[in-house]
């Protein structure tokens, strides 16, 4: 492992100071991810400034019925909060279903959703990748696809070589259920605090596969808040997986049906959580049958670029998705009318 320095501030405009100044800081929170990577010889900063204490770890009701999850909140107080549950179901089902009861206990909301990839040769520093060193090219492409994108990549067998190709997906289960509640990201930065919608947080490759997220160096999350739903909210996360526990998503998607809108969030689909906004355009109002459902997935999904790869690449995400959300809202709606 490369030596690095860490620093333990007194506060979140120290830590925030502190990263600032150093082009190569990162932030630490629980370190479920950035521990690893730092082993790995994935991450190589030369200040590790430590968090975990700074932020709030409360679940706070907000004046509006919403509710702030603070940054330092842990994956399973938030699952385990009784107005989580109550309200924001897709929340907890999001928790529950990643990693493990251990790893829950230490990972945090201000850390989750800024997990970076699994993609197998992100983490192998013997292969070239365009995410881990900008400009090396992309292994995956023709590779091992079976956890890649299927949405938002440049074509269905992008140049490997071509340093804007990352065929990634993001991996974080809690992200999925976020996007879809709309949830609003509160910022500490160099340049004072500021709140982005969850859907901007994460971004696509473009040309930068290195980039994430939207956030600019330095800056710190604070909080996550999750906007009040109106009464007869119903909302639930699917994944599906290779086996039951301890895996990451292959797809899945979190639902929310509130009147007459269905919001609609996928994973393990694209490098950012996917909102299906075409499809959630064609819903609304609409009777949410299944062939219905099928129908605006169909239109969601007719941009999808398959990636072929070892054991037959990942074109079984296309149908898998669609008939993930057709089952989703099929439950979510018998659940209604019971
Ligand atoms: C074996 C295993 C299985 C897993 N399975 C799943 C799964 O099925 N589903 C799933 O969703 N996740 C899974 N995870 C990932 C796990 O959920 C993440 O590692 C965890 O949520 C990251 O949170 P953390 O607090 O430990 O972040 P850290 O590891 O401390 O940090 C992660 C990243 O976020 C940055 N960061 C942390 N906090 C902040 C902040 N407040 N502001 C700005 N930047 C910050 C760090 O610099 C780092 O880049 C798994 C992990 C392991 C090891
Ligand atoms: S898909 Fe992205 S993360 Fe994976 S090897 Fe290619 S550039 Fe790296």
């Amino acid at each position: 492992m490369k030596p690095f320095a860490y620093a333990r501030p007194a506060d979140v405009a120290e830590a925030v100071r502190d990263v600032a100044a150093e082009p190569n800081a990162v932030f630490l929170a629980g370190g479920t991810n950035l521990v690893d990577h730092l082993k790995l010889g994935v991450a190589r900063p030369d200040l590790v400034v430590d968090v975990r204490t700074l932020t709030s770890r409360e679940v706070t009701d907000l004046p509006d019925g919403g509710l702030r999850l603070g940054a330092a909140s842990t994956n399973s107080e938030v699952a385990a909060d009784r107005r989580v549950l109550e309200r924001y179901p897709v929340l907890a089902q999001a928790l529950l279903a990643g990693a493990t009861g251990q790893l829950r206990n230490t990972a945090t909301t201000g850390g989750n959703p800024l997990q970076r990839t699994r993609c197998v040769y992100f983490q192998d520093v013997t292969t070239p990748c365009n995410k881990r060193e900008p400009g090396s090219g992309c292994t995956a492409v023709g590779g091992y696809t079976r956890y890649h994108a299927v949405l938002g990549t440049t074509s269905a067998l992008p140049d490997p070589t071509a340093a804007e190709t990352c065929i990634a997906t993001h991996p974080s289960d809690m992200a999925v259920a976020l996007a879809a509640l709309d949830a609003q990201v509160q910022v500490l930065g160099p340049r004072g605090e500021r709140t982005v919608p969850f859907t901007e947080l994460h971004r696509l490759p473009g040309d930068d596969p290195s980039r994430d997220t939207t956030l600019e160096h330095g800056e710190l999350i604070t909080a996550i808040d999750l906007p009040p739903l109106p009464a007869g909210t119903r909302s639930a996360y699917r994944k599906v997986r290779d086996r039951a526990s301890y895996a990451f998503a292959l797809v899945s998607v979190a639902a929310v049906i509130s009147g007459e809108d269905v919001r609609i969030a996928l994973g393990g689909v694209a490098h950012k959580p996917w909102r299906a906004t075409r499809a959630e355009e064609l819903l609304r109002g609409a009777e949410l049958t299944d062939a219905a459902v099928r129908t605006a997935m169909e239109a969601e999904l007719a941009a999808a670029q398959p990636q072929p790869g070892e054991g037959g690449g990942n074109g079984f995400k296309i149908p898998l998705v669609n008939r993930t959300v057709v089952a989703t809202l099929r439950a979510l709606t018998s659940e209604g009318q019971s």
